[in-house]
């Protein structure tokens, strides 16, 4: 009961408190023996609202964890509990290979980054679109054969967001004429709503010219992390904005297509008339 207590309390400290004031309670608790800490709580419910909160590392594997890590639970004696980590790693520990430390970002709030957000539908060559817009720009364009179904899918993560074709009645009709053109090019702000490692990988993949591909290893060393070829995999997996972030650009390493979120023809489509037009 008591440490479910500590446990609430600390995630109330954590949401409201200002940095100064978390890193004020977390080292005055730094002296307790693992188990006594609220935090170990978090650890064995693999809590991961946690994760990016704090670090623990284990003295006995050498690597560090997010809270939520999904190997099993070390031995508390051998715990130790990090609130950066610059700080697990100068004190001798290695990011864990399972559950990536290293790869961790505050998560993007969809809820509320939903609010405000605008969408219109239409159609083009590739079959439905779906363009929405943020406050800081275009926060997600969906492909599909339906609308009704790219439309669902779309309220699964941005579910306050309001159909206006008249207000996205331009960019909507940019998106269509890039995707019929690609060498127009497209010049609208994007809104990356993700993990910084989501966005540098993002960013990495807006750099590829028109009419040319790059691998996913190859995308793995252009934002540093060479070893992460499936971290990227998955992060241009997890693209929202198509075409416009063009993902469709990514290939295995051999040349030939791998899968799209939207699509395979629709890479191979998209593909080859940037090939033309480049
Ligand atoms: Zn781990």
């Amino acid at each position: 009961m008591r440490s479910k207590r500590l446990t609430d309390k600390l995630a109330r400290d954590l949401k409201k408190g200002t940095t100064m004031n978390v890193h004020h309670k977390i080292t005055n608790s730094a002296e307790l023996p693992a188990e006594q800490d609220p935090r170990w709580q978090a650890v064995v419910r693999r809590d991961r609202t946690f994760d990016g909160q704090f670090f623990y590392s284990v003295k006995t594997t050498c690597v560090y964890c997010r809270p939520s890590c999904a190997a099993r639970l070390a031995n508390p004696k051998n715990v130790r509990f990090h609130l950066t980590q610059a700080d697990a790693r100068q004190a001798g520990f290695r990011p864990c290979k399972r559950c990536k430390p290293d790869l961790i970002a505050a998560a993007a709030d969809s809820e509320s980054a939903s609010d405000g957000i605008r969408y219109a539908i239409g159609t083009c060559s590739l079959g439905a679109v779906l363009v929405a817009q943020s406050a800081n720009g275009i926060c997600a364009v969906l492909l599909g054969d339906d609308a009704k179904r790219i439309e669902k899918d779309f309220h699964k993560r941005f579910s306050k967001a309001i159909r206006d074709d008249r207000r996205l009645a331009k960019p909507l009709a940019d998106l269509v004429e890039f995707v019929e053109q690609p060498s127009r090019g497209f010049d609208l702000r994007l809104d990356l709503q993700g993990t910084t490692f989501q966005q540098r990988v993002w960013k990495a993949l807006a750099k590829i010219p028109t009419g040319k591909t790059a691998s996913y290893a190859e995308i793995a060393r252009r934002v540093g992390t060479p070893t992460a070829v499936r971290a990227v995999a998955q992060a241009c997996a997890a693209n929202a904005i198509a075409v416009a972030i063009p993902c469709h650009r990514v290939v295995r390493s051999d040349g030939t297509l791998s899968g799209y979120r939207w699509g395979v023809e629709r890479k191979r489509a998209l593909l080859a008339r940037e090939t033309l037009a480049a």
